[in-house]
């Protein structure tokens, strides 16, 4: 058996103000579980919650600690919908296309819900999502989309310029759409009170226990090795997103694991909370690359944005993120920022989050595309329902085939091109 190398948190600030991690043991000799879920983010850790509800018996094995890849690094985001609009995932599913509509708009208020229900500390606040429109072209799909919400009864308000700038401070906004019910998380105190949760509802959690081989066994059902032990399983579900290896052939081929960054400001003053988001929520560009923010619990502004393919870490590394805000608020100039991070996400070639099960008992689900909070949550669900017994086409997210992307090999360059060309766009206002 291989030895097992810890591996650190990275300095964001939420290792500072998260609920503490729980003690938890690495797996250790032979143990037996129905369901053996592998990595503890938050689909991992929500399959392990609802599964463990419905009396399964389930043990999740962490190669780190829960929350240590996307789930406790990122934007705090809880974001509804998918990448794709409405209008363009009906045209995509037909029927199924409206259900999966439905599930990925219902998913933060279900993410707030699960957060009341087992009381996790985690910061929530249902303050809304702003999605911010830099460009005539990105204000023209903003307003289809504002058409699309209502001709399906879902809630949004459209901002004009003006009213744009009153909610978030800065006048770079042709228009907003705010919807009422995403919001926020401080994402390690809710990926770690998930995985208390789901041990209060029976799931055996180990960490430092990357799961380094699945063996088929002679009378069905796998065994699972990590470093200092095995177990024994009836089924699987894999949920390792951005830090998928190579444990189930062809599924790191099946995702581009690209990097995201923020950095975070000391609390700001009273004078800068009035200018800086008054208004409240989380916001988004639309635009060629990526930006948000929000402003936090502890009145702290978290700014995020595309990064280096490669482990950043502390503030200094994020100017260009810092220089952009200051810009947006120029009353920001002089603060000291304190803390910065990145980490990985999945993103897939036809922007849709995928659901596997390449084997009748194998299932796997990854690849939301900058929306996992809210849709790996509910994914969870779906993932419990699925091994609860309900058919594949009662599910609300498609089950697809595990297909690897072509030229996988060459995903950083052309990531890196589309930034540069993106920056360029930005810059030339086109
Ligand atoms: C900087 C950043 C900002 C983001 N901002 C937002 C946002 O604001 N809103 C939003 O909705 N989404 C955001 N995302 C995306 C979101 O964080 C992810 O979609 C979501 O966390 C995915 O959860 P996951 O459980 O699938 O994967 P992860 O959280 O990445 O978890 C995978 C886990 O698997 C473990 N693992 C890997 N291999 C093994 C193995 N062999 N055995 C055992 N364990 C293993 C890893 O250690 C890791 O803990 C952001 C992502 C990043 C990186």
């Amino acid at each position: 058996m291989s030895a097992h190398t810890e591996k650190p948190l990275p300095p964001s600030l939420y290792a500072e103000t998260a609920i503490p991690p729980l003690n938890l043991p690495p797996l250790e000799g032979e143990t037996h579980a129905s369901v053996v879920v592998i990595g503890g983010g938050i689909t991992g850790l929500s399959s392990a919650l609802h599964l463990a509800e419905r009396g399964v018996n389930i043990l999740l094995l962490e190669a780190q600690q829960p929350g240590f890849g996307a789930s406790g690094r990122n934007g705090g985001q809880v974001n509804p919908g998918l990448k794709p609009d409405p209008k363009d995932v009906e045209g995509d599913f037909g029927d199924l296309g409206q259900r999966m509509v439905r599930f990925s708009y219902a998913a933060p208020e279900a993410l707030f819900r699960l957060v009341e229900r087992h009381q996790i500390r985690c910061e929530a606040q249902q303050g809304g999502t702003l999605r911010a429109a830099t460009t005539a072209k990105t204000l023209v799909g903003l307003e289809a989309l504002a058409a699309q919400y209502q001709a399906r009864g879902l809630t949004a308000a459209l901002l004009d310029r003006d009213a744009s700038a009153v909610a978030t401070g800065t006048n770079r906004y042709q228009g907003i759409l705010r919807d009422p019910t995403g919001g926020s998380v401080n994402p390690l105190g809710y990926s770690r009170g998930l995985a208390r949760a789901a041990i209060a509802a029976g799931a055996r959690i180990y960490a430092n226990s990357p799961a380094t081989k699945l063996a088929r066994q002679p009378g069905g059902g796998w065994l699972v090795s990590t470093p200092a032990g095995q177990v024994k399983a009836d089924r699987i579900v894999i949920g390792t997103n951005g830090y998928t290896g190579d444990l189930w052939p062809g599924l790191r081929q099946s995702i581009v694991p690209v990097w995201s960054g923020i950095t975070a400001t000391e609390p700001l003053s009273d004078a800068q909370l009035k200018q800086v988001m008054p208004g409240g929520g989380v916001l988004y560009e639309l635009g060629s690359i990526t930006v948000y923010y929000r402003v936090d619990a502890t009145n702290r502004l978290l700014m995020g944005g595309r990064s280096k393919l490669s482990e950043m870490r502390g503030p200094a590394v994020f100017g260009f993120l810092q220089t952009y805000a200051e810009k947006l608020w120029p009353s920001l100039r002089g603060i000291r920022w304190s803390h910065g991070w990145n980490g990985q996400l999945g993103m897939t070639s036809d922007h849709y989050p995928h659901l596997h099960e390449p084997e009748p008992d194998v299932l796997i689900a990854l690849g939301y595309n900058g929306r996992g909070v809210a849709m790996a949550t509910a994914m969870g669900g779906i993932i419990a329902r699925r091994i609860g017994g309900e058919p594949v086409d009662g599910l609300d997210m498609p089950m697809t085939d595990l297909k690897p992307i072509p030229f996988h090999a060459f995903w950083p360059l052309a990531v890196q091109g589309r930034l540069a060309w993106g920056r360029m766009k930005d810059s030339l206002g086109l």
